[in-house]
């Protein structure tokens, strides 16, 4: 806290003093007024930038010639401006430049101003796109400290949102997590819904990186809302692009398809060459992969794409592109060509050094590639030497142990979160109490009772926040689960759901099995964390040994696990549920430490069929796990270490 004060009060201080100096040294008397139209004009070109950027920049550029008349804080906006203009068409070098002479402006300034973080941003977001990430979180956490000095909701959050943006960009996805995090606290308050529509938009690309894409869609589709909502034209449509983009990433071409064409509809041919090339890269590789391709269209919307990419500066595009190039002509059997688009490849990433693990991914994929067209052309010994390549490339990913690290702040967020969740019931329940009571006092005693409440309320409120910013933190870094190595939610939430598809497509019956361990509290007070994770091991490979091939089982959360039964009926999936139960009650626990009390585990158990439920419910996923839920409870009610069906 202190520090932080000092901080600010020297940022401060270091303000005051640029300020007397060069409020003594420059600054021309009269040249304040400036040039009267430029205002209106400028207010323009700030809507205009939103939806056609060379008509705003042709618009700003009219005041060149006269930009010595104009005022400083004139002068200031045209260069934040101009800089807008040439980030929004990915000019990042001309970007850079304009934020430095708008930043040297500043330095006449009398007071610090909100202009000096729009332009560190700015200019940060430039370096960013050039690589220069260190550069980037540099001017970035700079504009974050002045706004925070100047108490500037919306400029704090839009830092803290680009300060996650670089975090996730270099791998440091728990910082990215609790700087988003935090930025969508703030944005959430404020109603700007532009604001909203970024942090909501660096979300979901986080949650992508998480493997999350399902979370990444429920952000994508909340940033877009908010752009439109905002009429920001530009930036809905990329939102828009993230969603056709997460479309590609599971496999839903024709979802993708339909989208992209959307993004064509609403940019009516000015949207800025970011978004069109990856329109068309996008339609391109959806052309290529869906269930009847279309190889001619996918090799067209690459020509097309390749027309938008040459006007674009960011490194990270043009290696994408010539990435898709490479798949593309491969595919479509023009083996030379593609070995052309692998080396453009190969020296983008020689160029671009450190290395981040996304970066580590597109090389490996390149050199897979690589290996497999030498394969078609009958240069086996390349081919081999390549593969021997990657795996030594997988094998050092592998050790860098990220995903291991992830798991554990997961875990450490979990534990905490069920705490949390106990204090959070508490408190409610003292809550409501406190309302009995209030009800029976005296007309006199009731405003020291609403003090109370309002108190009690507070603290319920922070709790809650608490819990949702837990929950928002939690995620699984693949669909295993670290601890026991079988699936975890994410996995069987979307295995389970296409299982459940072929069942209804085929009108078979579809069972699912809920178990939760008893009293596993209990286990973890008396034996400690790590017995009681050794138990949930031990669970899950006895239940291992119980599915069939055909069988989902997976970790459900905690110390509950989920089986689904395809092609199972209710007293089939019975039998499978009480053997299962009867193995964990029957297995010898075998503790290092011998003195300690005996360990004895138990487990629950709900066991439904699709056949058991209502027609319109009999195939949907949720239903049947509530009710599988259900019938668990059933069974602790009725004294636990039970099978309970309908
Ligand atoms: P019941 O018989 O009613 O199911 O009671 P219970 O104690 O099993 O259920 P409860 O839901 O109250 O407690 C579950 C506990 O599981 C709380 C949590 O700390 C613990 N837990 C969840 N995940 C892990 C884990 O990964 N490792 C360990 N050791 N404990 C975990
Ligand atoms: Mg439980
Ligand atoms: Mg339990």
């Amino acid at each position: 806290m202190t520090v932080k004060f000092l901080v600010k009060l020297l940022l401060s201080l270091f303000y005051c003093f640029i300020v007397i100096q060069t409020s003594m040294a420059a600054v021309p008397q009269g040249a304040e007024a400036g040039v009267p139209a430029f205002d209106k004009a400028a207010e323009k070109i700030e809507t205009l930038i939103d939806s056609n950027v060379p008509l705003a920049q042709t618009q700003l550029k009219r005041f060149e010639k006269q930009f010595q008349q104009l005022s400083l804080k004139q002068k200031i906006t045209y260069q934040n401006l101009l800089t807008d203009t040439y980030l929004l068409q990915a000019q990042y070098h001309l970007a850079k430049q304009s934020a430095s002479d708008g930043l040297a402006l500043t330095l006449k300034l009398s007071s610090p101003s909100l202009l000096i973080s729009e332009l560190l941003y700015s200019r940060g977001f430039a370096y960013e796109s050039i690589g220069e990430t260190e550069l980037a979180t540099k001017d970035y956490e700079n504009g974050l400290e002045l706004a925070k000095s100047l108490h500037d909701n919306v400029l704090i959050a839009t830092g803290l949102a680009n300060l996650g943006a670089i975090y996730y960009l270099t791998d440091r996805y728990e910082n990215s997590l609790i700087v988003l995090n935090d930025a969508y606290n703030i944005a959430k308050q404020t109603d700007d819904d532009e604001l909203k529509g970024m942090v909501n938009s660096e979300l979901g690309i986080l949650y992508v990186y998480l493997n999350q894409s399902e979370q990444a869609m429920v952000y994508y589709h909340q940033a877009y809302q908010h752009y439109k909502k905002a009429k920001k034209t530009n930036s809905s449509l990329s939102a828009l692009v993230n969603i056709g983009m997460n479309h590609l990433y599971e496999k839903e071409y024709e979802q993708a398809i339909s989208i992209y064409k959307t993004i064509i509809k609403e940019s009516e041919g000015v949207a800025l060459n970011q978004l069109m090339y990856s329109t068309y890269s996008g339609l391109s590789w959806a052309n290529l992969k869906k269930e009847n391709p279309n190889h001619e269209a996918s090799y067209q919307y690459l020509l097309l794409s390749k027309q938008y990419m040459e006007g674009i500066e960011q490194y990270d595009i043009k290696l994408q592109y010539y990435t898709d190039e490479a798949f593309v002509l491969y595919e479509l059997e023009h083996y030379q060509e593609a070995l052309e688009s692998m080396s453009k490849v190969e020296s983008i990433l020689a160029q671009y050094m450190p290395l981040s693990q996304l970066k580590m991914y597109t090389r490996i994929n390149i050199i897979n590639l690589k290996s497999k067209t030498f394969h078609k052309l009958g240069r086996y010994q390349q081919a081999y030497e390549l593969q021997a390549q990657r795996l030594s490339l997988t094998q050092l990913l592998r050790e860098k142990k990220h995903t291991q690290s992830i798991a554990e702040v997961r875990l450490a967020l979990e534990a905490k979160q069920a705490d949390l969740h106990k204090q959070v019931l508490k408190n409610k329940q003292t809550l409501q109490e406190v309302s009995l009571q209030e009800a029976e006092q005296k007309k006199s005693q009731q405003k020291r009772y609403l003090f109370l409440i309002a108190i009690v309320a507070l603290i319920f409120a922070w709790l809650l926040a608490k819990l949702v910013q837990g929950q928002r933190r939690l995620y699984k870094a693949s669909s295993t689960d670290m601890l026991t190595g079988i699936s975890n939610r994410r996995k069987l939430m979307r295995k389970g759901r296409k299982l459940l598809q072929k069942a209804k497509a085929r009108k078979a019956d579809f069972s699912v099995i809920m178990i939760d361990i008893d009293q596993f509290k209990k286990v973890n007070d008396r034996f400690g964390h790590s017995v009681g994770d050794q138990v949930l091991k031990k669970v899950a490979e006895l239940g291992v040994t119980f599915i069939r091939k055909t069988d989902l089982f997976g970790r459900f959360g905690g110390e509950e696990f989920i089986v689904f039964l395809p092609n199972t009926s209710t007293a089939q999936a019975k039998m499978i549920a009480e053997r299962f139960r009867s193995s964990v009650e029957g297995y010898q626990w075998q503790l290092k430490d011998s003195s300690q009390a005996p360990l004895t585990t138990s487990v629950s158990i709900g066991v439904v069929c699709s056949a058991d439920v209502p027609l319109d419910k009999k195939y949907e996923l949720t239903a049947l796990i509530n009710q599988a839920d259900n019938l668990l409870y059933l069974a602790k009610k009725q004294g636990k270490n039970k099978v309970c069906s309908l």
